[in-house]
């Protein structure tokens, strides 16, 4: 069972594991706390260890402040900026981040099996990439400058005063086709993930366009808070992705079923996305 659901290689420490003599429950366990028990503290205070030992290993250091606020002001979801910042420290569970913490054995790159895989090699610097950072104009640079890590990276865009949307959307799309490869997943062919993810980055701005839109024609109507009606709630939802629409409906149906199972009977909803709200009415 264990050899039909994992990869050979994670099967294989699944498989060293001792069982116990008894017959007892799985549990989860959180190895970064004394109880096992998850919490943010203990996460938080894994990050930040993890984000000393990689500036430690760094020189000359790398002015963070400023690669830390371009990546939070950048029009990208959350869910991108929160992983290129992971990328930057160094925490995505690469294959040298797993060895590190003795999940794996081999820390070498499944695409090109030739150099080990830290965030760096696997969005960017990884041979088999060439064919991803392959337009000259933009990415010429790869060819020509050597980074040790992803934050160096974003730091000399930032001193060339290059845009890292793109680069934060192609990264993104890259480290989710990797990870859908290993898990035999149906995924974009590298050759293809150039494309797909221009398309992805204009439908984001499409939708972002929308909602600015509908923010100025609030501001523009003098549309300010006024207290509700006696006996009405509101419910605001909002929802963060590629598909920026389709999250948005689940997000609003989210809030409805929260507001029904409140019991509430007269509610206004308030959502950030055009063309969600006026398929509503
Ligand atoms: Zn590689």
């Amino acid at each position: 069972m264990v050899d039909g659901l994992f990869v050979e290689e994670d099967a294989k420490l699944i498989k060293k594991i001792l069982l116990s003599q008894h017959v007892a429950e799985d549990t989860l366990y959180w190895p970064y706390s004394t109880s096992g028990t998850y919490s943010c503290k203990s996460r938080y205070r894994f990050i930040k260890e993890e984000e000393e030992l990689q500036l430690n290993s760094q020189t000359p250091p790398i002015c963070h402040k400023k690669v830390w606020k371009e990546v939070w002001q950048m029009q990208a979801p959350p869910k991108i900026k929160n992983f290129l910042w992971r990328a930057c420290h160094n925490v995505l569970p690469t294959k040298q981040a797993l060895m590190r913490r003795k999940i794996l054995e081999d820390p070498i790159c499944e695409r090109c099996k030739m150099a080990v895989e830290d965030s760096l090699h696997a969005v960017w610097s990884c041979l088999e990439l060439d064919i991803v950072w392959a337009d000259q104009e933009k990415w010429g640079f790869r060819c020509e400058i050597e980074f040790t890590c992803v934050r160096e990276l974003l730091s000399w865009m930032i001193e060339e005063g290059k845009s890292l949307e793109l680069l934060a959307f192609m990264a993104w799309t890259v480290w989710n086709q990797r990870n859908k490869v290993r898990l035999n997943l149906q995924a974009y062919l590298l050759y293809q993930v150039a494309e797909e993810t221009a398309e992805l980055l204009a439908q984001y701005r499409a939708s972002t366009k929308a909602s600015d839109m509908l923010v100025r024609s609030h501001e523009i109507g003098g549309n300010r808070w006024r207290a509700l009606q006696v006996g009405f709630v509101k419910v605001n939802s909002d929802g963060a992705a590629y598909k920026v629409e389709e999250i948005e409906v689940l997000a609003a149906r989210k809030a409805l079923s929260f507001a029904h199972e409140l019991r509430f009977q007269n509610v206004i909803l308030k959502g950030d996305v055009l063309g969600v709200i006026l398929a509503l009415k």
